[in-house]
């Protein structure tokens, strides 16, 4: 109380100083809200300080420190006691299979609402219970694949649709030939709004793994194979676009992996 008299006391004596420290408050105020508006912005729009925007390549250099991980995992090494996840991610072969593996593993436990998976052939375990820890966190997954490769050995789609992950395969002649991942589509986002009937969405990135290689041990450790991973949103969108199209396309109850 006081010393709001004492600061109206000082705006009658010196208007001309107060008028000043008015304005100069009031343009940081403004400053200081409009960052804050600005963060809040970006989290809800998917922005996120790590830009994801990468080519891996799957060759013959892959494997040449899968000795040294194994080494490093093997119960009581020192690295693995520290931090047992990071040491392959921060692997300095470039072309190190099982760092790439990581990365795309690292974007699917990212997913925040939504997997769509267009794939030919899915066997990869580690891959596999990246998509299990996702339903966990109660991510809607979605999976088109071919008719026969969904029931080759190994496969992990059908380990999925155990789970409860609804798969669609067309009855054709022709191959699904697609490997491709939408996580958090802003279409799909945007249609799980809808149907959850929720009015604010949490921070999510729309991200596309797309590239040559099938999600299988050969594809990861043994061939010449490539894979993207980009946020680029029109990129995301056209990607989703096509997914939803397929989904749409196959909708016929033959066309659907029977859960049993
Ligand atoms: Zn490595």
């Amino acid at each position: 109380m006081l010393n709001t008299a004492l600061f109206m006391q000082q705006i009658r004596e010196h208007p001309i100083v107060a008028t000043i420290s008015i304005a100069a408050g009031t343009i940081l105020a403004s400053e200081v809200i409009w960052k804050a508006v600005k963060f809040f912005h970006s989290q809800l729009s998917g922005k996120r300080p790590l830009r994801v925007h990468e080519v891996l390549s799957f060759n013959e250099l892959g494997d040449i420190c899968a000795a040294q991980h194994l080494r490093k995992s093997m119960p009581g090494s020192p690295e693995l006691t520290k931090s047992p996840e990071p040491i392959v991610l921060q692997c300095r072969n470039m072309y190190c299979s099982l760092r790439n593996v990581g990365k795309i593993v690292e974007q699917i436990d990212r997913a925040v609402y939504s997997l769509d998976v267009a794939i030919y052939t899915f066997s990869s375990l580690i891959l596999a219970d990246a998509f299990k820890r996702a339903l966990q966190r109660g991510v809607s997954v979605r999976i088109i694949s071919d008719r026969e490769m969904v029931f080759s050995s190994g496969s992990q789609i059908n380990v999925l649709a155990c789970l409860g992950v609804p798969v669609r395969m067309p009855i054709t002649s022709k191959m699904m030939h697609n490997k491709y991942c939408v996580i958090d589509g802003v279409e799909r986002v945007e249609e799980i709004r809808r149907l959850k009937q929720r009015k604010w969405i949490r921070p999510y990135c729309s991200v596309v793994v797309s590239g040559s290689v099938n999600w299988t041990r050969q594809g990861f450790g043994g061939n010449w194979e490539n894979c993207i991973l980009s946020e680029d949103k029109e990129l995301a969108r056209m990607f989703q676009a096509d997914f939803t199209r397929m989904w749409k396309a196959f909708e016929k109850s033959e066309n659907n992996l029977k859960q049993e």
